[in-house]
């Protein structure tokens, strides 16, 4: 990682530093952050006499060595100090609250506008709405691209930010044309790399902020993080991890629940986590609990489906969507527990 002393570099320094570390294989990568741009050497980065050439250039500070798989989203890397925001809100000052169907009906968008306006009466920060949904059945309801429309129209009618899950390349393409400021990436893509270099690929220069999904059998905590490196290495660090359960289940519960690893991964990155309990558990009347474990655990934001008649509701929402009253109470209290928790 290569910090420069100014806050960013001019393209005569970017140049010389490009055309040194392509002397050892290696290539440069700015990071934008909102005050200062750093730098990293993409490849392998250990040559001493590459280090001791950069080191020497009057217009450096420091060659920082992260010894990390994650170099950007390790909590040492000097990305740590980047923050996050979306929705008015700053990740790691105020609990962030996004809530929503887990899939837009097309032929009863109606449903989506209620509830967008419902869960931003709740209190909700981002508004989630499936446009594409992956379904474990070919036969069951594969989303509708028309569902973009609903979804940007519910973004107009409310103000607020709103986000969705990608699945392909057209689907990410249709996504940024249409202003979609969240990316979601889902459990069954978590591990899709192509598609999270082509999400990384198309958000270098934007402000869109991508919502990682854990995956459904995913191991070790270092691949989740890996995932999300692999997004923030083309040059966008807004990726933030959301652990969702993983698979098997104890009876009961879709998913077994994993909001517990969120001081796993803070020990580890710097990434905010924002938990979903709605997976996670996969009933609305467990969604509540794991909300507030989530937070006890030290999770950044929730991210919660919802809807204002979950009967009504396709995909996950009749089983799994809270009532807005329901989903309000969660967010007073959760709110309270996080205040709480930092009192301390
Ligand atoms: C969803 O958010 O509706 C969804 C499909 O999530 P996951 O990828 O976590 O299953
Ligand atoms: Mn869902």
């Amino acid at each position: 990682m290569i910090l420069p002393k100014s806050n960013r570099l001019t393209d005569a320094q970017l140049a010389e530093i490009t055309a040194i570390v392509a002397e050892f294989n290696c290539r440069v990568q700015p990071i934008i952050g909102a005050v200062r741009t750093i730098y990293a050497i993409v490849g392998d980065e250990r040559d001493e006499l590459m280090i001791n050439r950069l080191e020497g250039l009057d217009y450096i500070e420091r060659i920082d060595r992260i010894q990390s798989p994650f170099k950007l989203m390790d909590r040492r890397s000097d990305l740590a100090t980047h923050r996050i925001a979306i929705g008015g809100v700053t990740l790691g000052e105020q609990l962030l609250v996004i809530a929503g169907q887990c899939t837009i009906d097309p032929k009863n968008p109606n449903y989506f506008y209620e509830t967008a306006a419902a869960v931003k009466e709740a209190g909700a920060h981002v508004i989630r709405g499936g446009v594409w949904k992956p379904r474990t059945n070919p036969y069951s309801f594969q989303g509708d691209a028309k569902s973009l429309d609903i979804l940007m129209e519910a973004h107009r009618r409310t103000g607020l930010p709103v986000d969705a899950e990608v699945m392909d390349e057209r689907q990410l393409a249709s996504a940024l044309d249409a202003g979609v400021p969240m990316l979601q990436v889902g459990a069954r893509n978590a591990l899709n790399y192509s598609l999270l270099s082509a999400i990384g690929r198309a958000v270098a220069n934007r402000p869109t902020v991508v919502l990682l999904k854990r995956s459904l059998h995913m191991g070790p905590l270092a691949e989740f993080i890996s995932a999300a490196e692999y997004i923030a290495s083309f040059g966008n660090p807004n990726v933030i991890l959301c652990p969702r359960g993983t698979s098997p289940a104890p009876d009961g519960y879709r998913n077994h629940p994993d909001e517990c690893i969120t001081p796993l991964l803070k020990e580890r990155t710097w990434a905010p986590v924002v938990v979903d309990p709605s997976h996670s558990v996969g009933k609305a009347s467990y969604v509540p609990a794991c909300a507030l474990a989530a937070v006890a655990y030290g999770a950044d934001g929730l991210c919660i489906e919802a809807h204002v008649s979950p009967n009504h509701g396709i995909g996950d929402d009749p089983k799994q969507a809270l009532t807005p009253p329901v989903l309000a109470e969660t967010i007073k209290k959760a709110r309270q527990l996080w205040q709480l928790q930092r009192e301390n």
